[in-house]
């Protein structure tokens, strides 16, 4: 039989569904300028969403204002929102441990991990495209020797069992079913590690998913989790959290302001903003540790 190389592609992702599949069409695919012109300022990519009070005089008229200082305040928060979850990620991490980024887009998270303690890091995105894109960053930034990305499926990702001090899910956790993904994390994660996750989830309390859920499931091909769901998930895969945090009302100044970026909107701004303004969604940070 002969092998071309889509096959060869296709076999480096073990047991991808078509479902995966068609998340890494998106993802090879995705260009968003809020994603690529935050990014250029420093080389800090990041595909997640910002956290912390907004400096409006970026939207006042006159000098000093306009598109690029969005722009800037926009990366600002979101840079925060990555230094957020790196500091919870353990302060005991040392520049010979090795975390585990899952799902980890164009790279900054691990990037901004590895600044802050020195320590190793596996990044693993199921986008061939966003791998190489990483891994070009980290050599151009001379970390590749200890910051290396992955073509891989998070679920699956072959990395070696108990290896890993942390590992986290930064917005990524809405792609897979939570029980496979925290085993592996289990799997991966040396006793006493610590996982983190920021994420998006349903709030319970309001009942079921909302309109405003319904569409962003739609809009990035993703199936966002109850709240409920995590701590269940958590409690059968040996992850006991120790700290919970709901960051909906420090998030929603960075999607004010979104909105207001014209050159940067992408559609998505005010569904966001109803969902979590309705209480039916919630920006929630968990932190557990493997036992
Ligand atoms: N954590 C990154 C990117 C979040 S966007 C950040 O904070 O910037 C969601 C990411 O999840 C994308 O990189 C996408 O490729 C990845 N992803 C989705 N399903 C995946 C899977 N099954 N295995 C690996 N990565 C996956």
């Amino acid at each position: 039989m002969t092998i071309t190389n889509a096959e060869t592609a296709a076999a480096s992702v073990p047991s991808q569904s078509t479902y995966q599949t068609r998340v890494a069409d998106y993802w090879n695919a995705e260009e968003n300028p809020v994603n690529l012109e935050l990014g250029k300022i420093d080389d800090l990519y990041h595909h997640h969403y910002g956290i912390g009070a907004v400096d409006r005089s970026v939207l006042d008229e006159g000098p000093g204002s306009g598109p690029d200082r969005i722009t800037a305040e926009l990366h600002r928060l979101e840079q925060a929102q990555a230094e957020l979850l790196a500091s919870q990620l353990g302060g005991d991490l040392s520049p010979t441990d090795r975390v585990f980024d899952a799902g980890c887009g164009r790279g900054g998270g691990s990037v901004v991990a590895h600044l802050r303690y020195g320590c190793h890091a596996d990044g693993v995105t199921i986008s061939r495209k966003q791998a190489d894109f990483a891994n070009e960053q980290a050599r151009k930034r001379g970390i590749d020797d200890k910051v290396r990305y992955h073509h891989r499926n998070m679920l699956d990702t072959g990395l070696e069992t108990g290896a890993y001090a942390a590992s986290w899910n930064n917005e990524s956790t809405m792609y897979v079913e939570l029980d496979l993904l925290f085993a592996e994390h289990a799997r991966l994660l040396r006793r006493g590690g610590r996982y983190v996750t920021i994420t998006g989830c349903y709030n319970d309390a309001y009942g079921r998913a909302s309109r405003e859920v319904s569409l962003i499931n739609a809009h990035y091909i993703c199936d966002i989790h109850p709240r409920s769901e995590y701590f269940r998930a958590m409690a059968r895969n040996r992850l006991v959290p120790v700290h919970v945090q709901d960051l909906t009302a420090d998030t929603i100044p960075y999607w004010e302001l979104r909105q207001q970026a014209g050159h940067l909107v992408t559609g998505i701004e005010k569904t966001f903003l109803d969902a979590y303004r309705n209480g039916s969604f919630q920006y929630l940070l968990i932190v557990a540790d493997r036992v």
